[in-house]
């Protein structure tokens, strides 16, 4: 396993998002954040709803949602995460701890580790579309949560990168942050945390000899 796309192949020989429609997108540097998402509309489809009414707004219901990823190796995609999304990084690393420290020996964790914050990433977005079905694909109430997500108090986050400073020994910064994190974490990110650490906790013994 090489690539993004074949780690989603994989989860879908698993019975994982084989109803998601995928974008694969060839995507480099800064673009890598906007290219790894859950889209709740096409953009076309998301012009037609910005000229709706706003009662006709609130029953709208998406018919192209997506999850967009990169079309690169997982290799390369993990040196660009370290160096230029930190946070998302140190977030899913934190989401893997939680899932999985219980299961591995944590050698057999440290190797496979790049591999398993990124298929945490992948179970993350896929968090995000199961929580949209759920509210029946109205995009309405999505963007309401979107709303509520980014609401100052989730600047916290970002206060919260800096105490890594003053933390010594991984395992003592991990399970810091696991705590604080998972608390600090609000909304539709939260949910789509949560399935993604139940969802990396169920597979994994499957998965493990193919990661
Ligand atoms: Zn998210």
């Amino acid at each position: 396993m090489k690539t993004i796309q074949e780690m989603v192949e994989l989860l879908k020989t698993h019975g994982i998002a084989k109803d998601i429609d995928f974008h694969f997108q060839i995507t480099a540097g800064h673009y890598l954040r906007d290219n790894f998402c859950f889209e709740p509309v096409s953009m076309e489809e998301s012009h037609k709803y910005d000229k709706l009414c706003e009662v006709s707004k609130r029953v709208f219901k998406s018919q192209t949602s997506y999850i967009c990823l990169p079309d690169i190796s997982l290799e390369d995609f993990a040196i660009n995460l370290k160096n230029r999304l930190y946070d998302i990084f140190l977030n899913h690393k934190i989401l893997v701890y939680i899932s999985l420290h219980k299961s591995d020996d944590g050698r057999q964790l440290a190797e496979k580790l790049d591999r398993l914050i990124i298929l945490s990433m992948i179970l993350h977005e896929i968090g995000h579309w199961e929580d949209f079905k759920k509210c029946d694909c109205m995009l309405y109430v999505m963007m309401e949560e979107r709303n509520k997500y980014y609401s100052p108090a989730n600047e916290n986050i970002r206060d919260l990168q800096k105490i890594e400073a003053f933390l010594t020994t991984e395992e003592v910064k991990i399970a810091h942050f696991a705590h604080i994190y998972h608390n600090y974490m609000e909304g539709i990110e939260k949910t789509a945390n949560e399935y993604a650490v139940s969802t990396l906790k169920k597979i994994y013994p499957m998965i493990s000899s193919a990661i």
